[in-house]
């Protein structure tokens, strides 16, 4: 499968997922305090590096991809894509159409631990899940919509590594796969 197909067919179940955490979230009440970008500035996102290839692709689309690899040699941890605001703990994603699945679902579904589900939320969001108004065990499950995507292609879904070296593999084997059809 050519990457634009598969980077194509990742969006559309993105799209397929989003009524589903839509509905979780209007079910829940769960909602981010406007502004507040605290869970892009975690040092270590973890995804997998298919999550990645949409924001890669328009990336390479763009004609950026090459300046983006420059980028990320000293980006360090937190997400190349993350803009920060005037605040501390405040900003807004630069890739926000093409961010990846777990940005799609954090805070809107559920982990599964040795004590049941769980809702994936962060220390913000906490105060609310303490609220009688969430159950967890009706959100959609993070493991289960993950298994779903990795059948894209596997390889692609075998590992979670920190979301800048996903985006470093993605663009990497874009340029490589383009400059052998040049
Ligand atoms: S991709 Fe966007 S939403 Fe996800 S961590 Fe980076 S800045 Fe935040």
């Amino acid at each position: 499968m050519d990457l634009e197909t598969l980077a194509a067919d990742i969006e559309a179940y993105y799209r397929d997922t989003a009524a589903t955490f839509a509905a979780a979230q209007a079910r829940s009440g769960l909602a981010c305090p406007p502004g507040c970008g605290r869970c892009c500035l975690h040092p270590d996102i973890r995804v997998a590096p298919l999550e990645m290839l949409p924001m890669a692709l328009e990336l390479w689309r763009r004609g950026v991809a090459e300046r983006v690899l420059t980028e990320l040699e000293s980006a360090g941890d937190i997400c190349h894509a993350f803009q920060a605001g005037e605040r501390e703990g405040q900003g807004s994603c630069g890739q926000y159409a093409h961010r990846p699945f777990i940005c799609r679902a954090f805070g809107v579904a559920a982990v599964i631990g040795k004590n049941g589900p769980a809702a994936s939320v962060c220390a913000t969001l906490k105060g609310q899940v303490d609220a009688p108004i969430v159950e967890a065990s009706e959100l959609p499950v993070l493991s289960d919509w993950y298994a779903g995507l990795g059948t894209l292609h596997p390889e692609l879904s075998d590992s979670q590594i920190n979301i800048n070296n996903a985006l470093r593999l993605c663009l990497n084997r874009i340029l490589t796969i383009k400059h052998f059809q040049d």
